[in-house]
């Protein structure tokens, strides 16, 4: 029978990998569920929920895990406590494959199996385990109401008997999984929404959702979008000539939402120093891609920063403001991901190794780094770098200090998803 621990997370993130749903779950596909006490608390589950579900408390991580196949963490944990597990059990999680590689390494060397949810290659039979969609999507939502609730005039046009009020003119940048949810909620409270990408795919969905798409369609625009469905890097003359669409565009916005990313690359800056002073004071800008250096001159990570008058919120980790939604939906991508790796007969944990998904996925097994891009970041220093798969899992999403991510052999690799997803993408 497969065993699933759960331990608490780190102070700063409220979300919990289990809920009481997903325990109820992986209880009727076989599994012994063991949670940390008060793992869940922060998303307002609490022990006695889990109790319910089917699941034991334990009063330490160390005996959450302890006895465990496969445990599930929202983020990369201590070292502790891969330590505190068994040799060959599978630690699951978000666990920012494309940072700190000698922290990844130190987790390898345990000889606990590592998995990366971020990993997740995009294609069909993968949609319910996209953990980068199920929290992007929360980010855009929570990004619109951050916004509308720190600016200090209302979203929707009012006709009063005393005159009326303008609805807000609300911009979003980069319109993948964020951008349309951001487009969405804009809408629902009434604001003017324009958004821009590269991809020309987006033009369809942007006024399906009732927004005015802007951008340059030249003929390098028709070819941004890559064969698995993200942006490239665009030319020197293509962003002169964006940059003079949006600063035209932004002067006359409220709030401007930026979302854009690149895979493997560093945020692209669309908004510079100039724009952002000709922006009215009281204006307000949330940069989603804080976390990869932001799309804004001014984004300071972390924090709300001020420039006459302009706030721009570089908040990280937005899904976790919602953690009660966010915990839900990342419990079901986990749950969706194990539960093929439950033996049928026997319930044991029983991993495919060669299932694209674990493959995708899979950073380290048996000590050794099987990722080729994490190997190459540890520069052959590493427990298995030598040994590492020379196929690249998709690029990061996460900024690294080593600029974009390199295959074995040096060459760029390519974006997002190194094993060609067979099933193609959707969206
Ligand atoms: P992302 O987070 O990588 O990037 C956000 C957006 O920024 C993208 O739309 C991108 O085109 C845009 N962008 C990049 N550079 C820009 C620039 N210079 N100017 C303006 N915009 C720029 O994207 P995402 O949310 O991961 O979604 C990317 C694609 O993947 C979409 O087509 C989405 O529908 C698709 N998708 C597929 C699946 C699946 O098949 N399972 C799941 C989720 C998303």
């Amino acid at each position: 029978m497969i065993a699933i621990g759960v331990p608490a997370e780190g102070k700063d993130e409220p979300r919990v990998g289990i809920t009481p749903e997903t325990v109820k779950k992986l209880v009727k596909a076989g599994a012994k569920v063991t949670v940390r006490s008060g793992a869940g608390l922060r998303s307002h589950f609490s022990d006695q929920e889990y109790t319910d579900a089917g699941a034991a408390i334990a009063q330490s991580d160390a005996d959450a895990v302890a006895d465990a196949d496969v445990v599930f963490t929202v983020r990369r944990p201590e070292l502790s406590l891969a330590k505190a597990m068994k040799k060959g059990a599978a630690l699951i999680g978000m666990l920012d494959p494309f940072s700190d590689a000698e922290g990844l390494d130190a987790l390898a060397k345990t000889g606990v199996s590592l998995f990366a949810m971020e990993l997740m290659p995009r294609i069909t039979r993968a949609q319910s385990m996209d953990v980068l969609s199920s929290q992007s999507n929360l980010a855009g939502y929570k990004a619109v109401v951050d916004a509308a609730a720190a600016f200090e005039r209302a979203l929707p046009m009012m006709m009063t008997a005393a005159g009326t009020v303008p609805a807000a003119r609300i911009f979003i940048m980069g319109v993948g999984v964020a951008g349309l949810q951001a487009i969405a909620t804009a809408r629902r409270l009434g604001a003017i929404v324009t958004a821009t990408d590269v991809r020309p795919a987006v033009k369809e969905q942007v006024a399906s959702l009732g927004a005015k798409f802007i951008a340059v369609e030249d003929e390098e625009f028709k070819q941004a979008e890559t064969a698995g469905g993200y942006a490239k890097e665009m030319s020197e003359e293509y962003k002169k000539k964006q940059a003079a669409l949006v600063a035209d565009h932004v002067k006359n916005q409220d709030i401007v939402i930026t979302t854009a990313l690149i895979p493997g690359r560093p945020a692209p800056k669309l908004i510079s120093k100039e724009m952002i002073e000709s922006m009215r004071p009281g204006s307000i800008i949330v940069d989603l891609a804080a976390e990869r250096g932001g799309n804004t001159e001014l984004t300071k990570p972390g924090e709300i920063a001020q420039h006459k008058g302009v706030r721009i919120f570089g908040l990280l980790n937005l899904p976790g403001q919602v953690p009660v939604n966010a915990s839900s939906l990342y419990a079901r991508n986990l749950q969706a991901f194990i539960e093929p790796f439950i033996d049928k007969e026997t319930k044991a944990l029983a991993i495919n190794w060669d299932d694209e998904l674990a493959k995708g996925t899979g950073i380290a097994r048996d000590g050794v780094i099987v990722n080729a891009m994490v190997a190459e970041r540890l520069g052959g220093k590493g427990t298995g770098a030598a040994k590492a798969d020379s196929k690249p899992a998709r690029a990061a999403r996460t900024p690294t200090k080593t600029g974009p991510a390199k295959q074995a052999n040096g060459r760029k690799a390519p974006a997002k998803n190194g094993a060609t997803p067979k099933e193609g993408k959707t969206t």
